[in-house]
């Protein structure tokens, strides 16, 4: 690696910015830190403890108690290809792909609270660089200053597809993940607080109708143009 550089992904919920970022990871020997999966933890840590879309409104006092309590570590490791996501030294990878979850985080993401609770935690890890983060904010708020910034966008039925093929959670159909998918979308990119943009300096990439072998073949050939000139 030629200098130690970080890369931020934003973009719609299933647009391809996870399966992207682990490949970048993995080809650059880079720290992926899927933000995501840190604000499903907290939406899990909050519906375990009886937080949920009915009360969130009112339960703003109850909320800042639990979040002193909440701790969320998140690692992938390139080689198994295994995301491990701790809540209060519990693995949760399993649940919080669940469709209880998947509802509530949007709900749970418009905090102004929880963001800086978790935007301050996603700082600190990419301070030491060589970190490739995605999520809806990292190239506007939590990584301003990232060598690199992507914004992936996919058409949403295309990113329903995907999300249903790839989903554990048999309950939900293909027409249930159009609905949270547009519902997400929404309450992340209309929010108050560090809404889902384009950061002006990210580089936009369409993965409507590219298969994953070209999307890296593009994200791939911009990282080495634009910061690892001598990697082969
Ligand atoms: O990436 P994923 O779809 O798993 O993210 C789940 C939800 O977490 C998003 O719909 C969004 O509400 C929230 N999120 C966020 N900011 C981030 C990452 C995720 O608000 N940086």
């Amino acid at each position: 690696m030629a200098k130690k550089i970080n890369i931020a992904i934003d973009g719609y919920s299933s647009s391809g910015k996870s399966s992207l970022a682990k490949a970048i990871a993995k080809e650059y020997d880079m720290k992926y830190i899927d933000t995501g999966a840190m604000y499903r933890s907290i939406t899990y840590f909050l519906l375990e403890n009886s937080v949920d879309s009915f009360n969130f409104e009112t339960s703003n006092d109850k909320i800042n108690e639990l979040i002193k309590n909440c701790n969320i570590e998140y690692s992938y490791d390139v080689e198994s290809s295994m995301s491990k996501t701790i809540l209060n030294g519990k693995m949760c990878d399993d649940e919080i792909r669940k469709k209880s979850v998947s509802e509530f985080v949007s709900i749970v993401s418009k905090s102004k609270k929880i963001r800086d609770f978790m935007i301050k935690k996603q700082k600190q890890i990419a301070f030491d660089k060589n970190v490739v983060m995605d999520g809806r904010d990292i190239g506007t708020v939590v990584i301003k200053n990232a060598e690199l910034k992507f914004f992936v966008y996919a058409d949403l039925y295309v990113r329903a597809k995907r999300r249903f093929k790839q989903q554990n959670d048999e309950s939900q159909t293909l027409d249930d993940i159009i609905e949270n998918l547009k519902f997400r979308d929404n309450h992340d990119s209309q929010r108050l607080n560090s809404p889902l943009k384009k950061a002006k300096d990210s580089i936009v990439i369409n993965n409507t109708n590219i298969n994953f072998e070209e999307l890296k073949r593009q994200v791939f050939t911009i990282i080495k143009k634009n910061c690892f000139e001598n990697h082969n």
